[in-house]
């Protein structure tokens, strides 16, 4: 029987304005914005539902300098899940930014890598460098989650449950984990902090905080060869969520929608390589979202990718659209992905985003 195929759900939950210097190893000499999003996943398929970390509350959004734009189950609930009955979540690491929260899922066994507690609890923890990011109320909860018989360990990659497969990495933490899932589009790998930024992985510069660089550079390697299409601060699924939160007012807000947007198709490209050129055609809806839909072809994904996305910025973005250029006869195309909207008083804006794939 083949695996059951998986939507898979990012939830924003908090932002961080930071600069690129931060989120490299050794800086960045084109330093500028580089803004970080976090996000808690669902996994939803083959009759179950799995969440993948728990993110952090508000207060500690406070104590860090976080903005906290909404509580992990606010996003869930908006999606119809109620966090207090999660049977399941995978925290990928112990940072506090995947794993705060965890008691708001009072019902749900915890999935972790033994080296990741092992790291938390373990010689590391005395160093500012490797410890900093976790906080020991954290981990000292989930140690007692553990005693209660609800933290279910993993020793290296294991088939969580059919389609759902669990992948030790290390690298950024000793035990981080990350998690492949199956989906009408292929298989899907929430990196987590594998790889905070896709140029983390696609220039071969890690975010600063790591417990071996070595083991970076193995998943690197990896992500090469097997050409996983990673959602680490990847949209697909988020858009719908913003509607709830707008036309609230203009400036910044249009211009993250836009930023986000852009990332959103980018997302939907990565993860349809094969349909190239597709991408600059005409939207069309080929069924292939939704309940009742059929398996597409590249080229028919790409046109109804095109066609939700544009009645998401036409939602979304005032007197907005978007459109995309396609470069290239072979691999790698570039595509420019451009979004125009109408600012207050009428002034045209636009914002472009362009990749190579
Ligand atoms: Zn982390």
């Amino acid at each position: 029987m083949s695996a059951p195929l998986h939507e898979i759900y990012a939830i924003k939950y908090a932002h961080h304005a930071r600069r690129a210097s931060e989120n490299f190893i050794g800086g960045d000499p084109h330093d500028g914005p580089m803004p970080l999003d976090y996000f808690v996943w669902l996994v939803r398929g083959g009759g179950r539902e799995l969440v993948v970390d728990t993110g952090f509350s508000s207060a500690m959004a406070a104590k860090r300098g976080r903005e906290h734009l909404r509580c992990p189950t606010h996003g869930l609930r908006l999606l119809g899940v109620d966090a207090a009955s999660v049977k399941d979540v995978v925290i990928t690491h112990l940072h506090y930014d995947h794993v705060g929260n965890f008691e708001l899922f009072p019902a749900a066994t915890l999935h972790l890598q033994d080296l990741e507690m092992q790291y938390a609890t373990g010689r590391h923890m005395r160093e500012e460098r490797y410890g900093g990011a976790f906080e020991v109320e954290d981990v000292a909860g989930v140690v007692r989650r553990v005693y209660a018989g609800r933290v279910q360990f993993h020793d290296g990659d294991a088939e969580l449950f059919p389609g759902i497969s669990l992948h030790l990495i290390g690298g950024h933490t000793m035990g981080l984990q990350v998690v492949r899932v199956s989906t009408r589009r292929g298989s899907v790998v929430l990196a987590s902090d594998a790889s905070h930024f896709y140029a983390n992985m696609e220039q071969v510069r890690p975010f600063p905080i790591v417990y071996s660089t070595n083991l970076f550079m193995r998943f690197h390697d990896q992500w090469f060869y097997l050409q996983f299409l990673m959602l680490a601060v990847g949209m697909l699924g988020i858009a719908g969520l913003y509607v709830t939160t707008l036309r609230s007012g203009g400036g910044a807000i249009y211009r993250m929608h836009a930023v986000n947007l852009a990332a959103d198709l980018a997302d939907r490209i990565r993860a349809n390589r094969g349909a190239n050129v597709a991408y600059a055609g005409a939207a069309a809806n080929n069924n292939c979202y939704g309940t009742g839909s059929v398996d597409c072809a590249p080229a028919l994904m790409a046109a109804n990718d095109l066609l939700v996305w544009q009645q998401q910025i036409a939602a979304i973005l005032p007197g907005g659209n978007g459109v995309v250029a396609v470069v290239g006869a072979a691999t790698p195309f570039t595509y420019t992905i451009t979004i125009n909207w109408t600012e207050s008083g009428g002034v045209a804006t636009s914002y472009a985003l362009t990749l190579q794939i």
